[in-house]
């Protein structure tokens, strides 16, 4: 397979339309950016239209004005969209030479999406091994491999907090079966013992809250 980034032939409306997307205004807040070129954004995309970077997230721009009349240039600032989650994306690393360093960051820590990863396991190894064996110089394709390696990070992350999170779990349950059984079987305890035991039990269910909520 031969991996490459479909760059779109825009008419002149759409690239004018493209230019245009806007950027923060100094009185929105980021979501309300997003709220407002969301839809124009997603039909962009679904038509293939996207170019770039911009296939999978987009920089917000906010205007710069040097003097009072000046009429301003756009600069990228630390506010994202990502489009495999559809959230916003924060960050203080910021972008250099055009690469966003926080979007790794996001995808290879916490996007809950996958579609920044398009290419399979196979695919990947193949690209690997081409890559390997000087078949292959292509950008496109070392990007995808950055893509899927960043995919691989998050999920493996996944992965053991889900086993952690199962693991703490299991301990909650092991000891409300105990606090139960003290419960029902309280022969023997001290009435302090016993509020004790209570105060376990509610730590563990506040512990068990928490751990639903993530
Ligand atoms: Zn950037
Ligand atoms: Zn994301």
């Amino acid at each position: 397979m031969v991996y490459t980034e479909n760059y779109p032939v825009l008419d002149e409306t759409e690239w004018k339309d493209y230019c245009q997307l806007p950027g923060i205004h100094s009185k929105e807040t980021p979501s309300d950016w997003m709220k407002q070129i969301w839809d124009r954004l997603m039909d962009y995309k679904n038509r293939g239209r996207l170019a770039g970077s911009m296939k999978r997230y987009i920089i917000a721009n906010k205007m710069k004005y040097l003097w009072e009349g000046d009429l301003g240039y756009a600069v990228g600032v630390n506010i994202a969209i990502c489009y495999s989650c559809n959230k916003l994306v924060y960050s203080n690393i910021g972008c250099k030479y055009g690469i966003c360093h926080f979007m790794d960051k996001h995808w290879s820590t916490n996007c809950t999406g996958n579609a920044y990863c398009d290419i399979s396991f196979r695919d990947y190894i193949e690209f690997k091994n081409k890559l390997k064996s000087g078949l292959t110089n292509s950008f496109d394709e070392k990007q995808a491999i950055r893509r899927y390696e960043l995919w691989m990070q998050n999920a493996i992350r996944r992965v053991k907090r889900a086993r952690e999170i199962g693991r703490k779990i299991q301990a909650c349950i092991t000891i409300q079966r105990k606090v139960v059984e003290w419960i029902y079987h309280p022969d023997g305890m001290t009435v302090k013992q016993l509020s004790e035991h209570y105060q376990l039990l509610w730590a563990v269910r506040e512990e068990m809250c928490q751990i639903n909520n993530v």
